[in-house]
């Protein structure tokens, strides 16, 4: 590992704004936060995924990869991040590197690539992502990024975050370190108003922040830039001149948030978009600091009387599916800051949550999943498919919300199955994500499809001893005694 990424990543460790990092001995800190990987589990992504997930919905950008082709085959548009302009983040690009380059080295194949995306693209800026391949051969990104960007004019951003640095969250952060080194406060943006904030960490897959952004335009307050989702470059550049930061997904890239405090004195707070009450306190919240750094007071009048004609409304259109789904039981397999605000948005909607995962949840998470659900709340530290799969048999929870890897738990459970995760296909946030929420569970909960595929088929109804075996008592008996 190169001693720049080395320092780079001691620094991300020094995170005044993780209470757990802060808690450790200076010794223990050094070790960084990555957990030892247990032997044939599958381990998430790798911290070049975790950097070009944070980075990629920046739209009008040309993101290339250095590396073998697999690595941008591996992250290539993994998530529906959504643009509302420019697609050409959706392109991928790669070096491609041979074994000959791994042998001589690829330094100047990395630049030629950047002439030709700048010759045939013309895009504001490049961003160039090291992998594990041209990290472990020596190539010096930085050095090339700088002689390009000096060459052909444009700014060429070196994203130091080579897939064996560490796990995909590390990945965020090292992203947001390139942006904090190279693009924010680089330019100027044509106009300030007080009502000016930035959104850290939300990245508009399908479309959520176009949820939530009507509503900041109702009470005049401009979204600056939003790192990273529908965002341009010249917006993350000129992002210093906000009055005030909010942190969608505190674990991805706090960074940002503290590093802007401190540079530019930018006050940031921790918010969410889900559920009704949830998205009311986010609204308040951006007032309140907007104020605080001399937007008009009256700001706070108008949030409140928008807040309360959007919550009559949004409580109005699911007030059916809440009759219908009281009671419910869900069972949340999800992480990080949707362990905590899709709980809210579930108890709203009148579900009751047996359990929720906490396994990619930071202290402050765990904390307000407690806040939430109180001191009994059934935090699941870690499951495994079968506990999952028992847990749907047993019919301990009605329905499942969790990542696509485990939708195939609740469908061999023969049990309703919800996409939570960033790979959905439905948008959540803010009110109206709220009721489209609401509508997807039903759908899945009340599909007659279970109904169906719960019924013996024709040959086990006439010969029981055909009948497949109950594999949540197969489960049970394998469980250890
Ligand atoms: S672990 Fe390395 S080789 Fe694999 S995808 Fe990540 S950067 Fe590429």
């Amino acid at each position: 590992m190169s001693a720049s990424l080395k320092a780079k990543i001691a620094e991300v460790f020094e995170e005044p704004g993780c209470d757990k990092n802060q808690a450790k001995s200076e010794k223990e800190r050094k070790k960084g936060c990555t957990k030892q990987l247990t032997p044939g589990a599958a381990a998430g992504g790798c911290a070049f995924d975790g950097a070009k997930i944070a980075l990629q919905p920046i739209v009008d950008v040309a993101h290339l990869v250095h590396g073998p082709i697999a690595c941008e085959g591996n992250s290539w548009d993994n998530r529906h991040s959504a643009s509302s302009g420019s697609t050409l983040y959706r392109t991928g690009f790669t070096t491609d590197i041979n074994e000959l380059d791994v042998i001589y080295g690829a330094e100047k194949r990395l630049f030629k690539s950047i002439r030709e995306i700048i010759d045939k693209y013309d895009p504001p800026a490049v961003f160039v992502y090291q992998t594990c391949v041209t990290g472990l051969i020596g190539d010096d990104i930085e050095a090339v990024c700088k002689r390009a960007a000096e060459k052909f004019g444009k700014p060429v951003i070196p994203v130091n975050s080579p897939g064996f640095a560490g796990p995909k969250n590390l990945g965020n952060k090292l992203g947001a370190e390139a942006l904090l080194d190279h693009v924010i406060g680089t330019m100027e943006p044509a106009t300030t108003t007080p009502y000016d904030i930035n959104i850290i960490g939300e990245y508009n897959l399908s479309g959520e922040l176009w949820q939530v952004k009507p509503l900041l335009d109702a009470l005049g307050v401009r979204v600056l830039s939003c790192i990273s989702g529908d965002g341009r470059y010249a917006e993350v550049a000129s992002a210093h001149r906000a009055r005030a930061n909010m942190m969608v997904c505190s674990k991805s890239m706090i960074n940002i948030a503290t590093r802007m405090r401190q540079r530019w004195d930018i006050p940031y707070f921790e918010g969410s978009f889900y559920g009704i009450s949830d998205m009311s306190t986010t609204l308040r919240e951006i007032a309140r600091l907007l104020i605080e750094r001399g937007a008009d007071p009256e700001l706070r009048q108008r949030t409140e009387a928008l807040i309360r004609v959007e919550e009559a409304r949004a409580w109005e259109r699911i007030r059916a599916y809440r009759q219908r789904l009281a009671g419910k039981k869900v069972l949340l397999i999800t992480g990080g800051v949707k362990s905590w605000s899709v709980v809210s948005a579930l108890q709203e909607a009148g579900l009751e949550v047996v359990g929720t995962s906490i396994k990619k949840s930071t202290k402050e998470d765990k904390e307000k999943i407690k806040e939430i659900m109180g001191d009994d709340a059934h935090m699941i530290d870690d499951m495994t498919p079968r506990q999952m799969y028992a847990m749907l048999r047993d019919a301990k929870a009605d329905i499942m919300l969790s990542g696509g890897r485990s939708q195939f738990v609740a469908l061999k459970a023969r049990m309703p199955w919800m996409d939570i995760n960033q790979e959905r296909h439905h948008a959540f946030a803010g009110y109206e994500g709220m009721v489209e929420m609401v509508a997807e569970i039903d759908k899945a909960l009340f599909n007659p499809v279970w109904q169906q595929v719960r019924t013996p088929a024709p040959w086990e109804a006439a010969d029981p001893l055909l009948r497949a075996p109950d594999p949540a008592q197969l489960a049970r008996e394998a469980q250890p005694a």
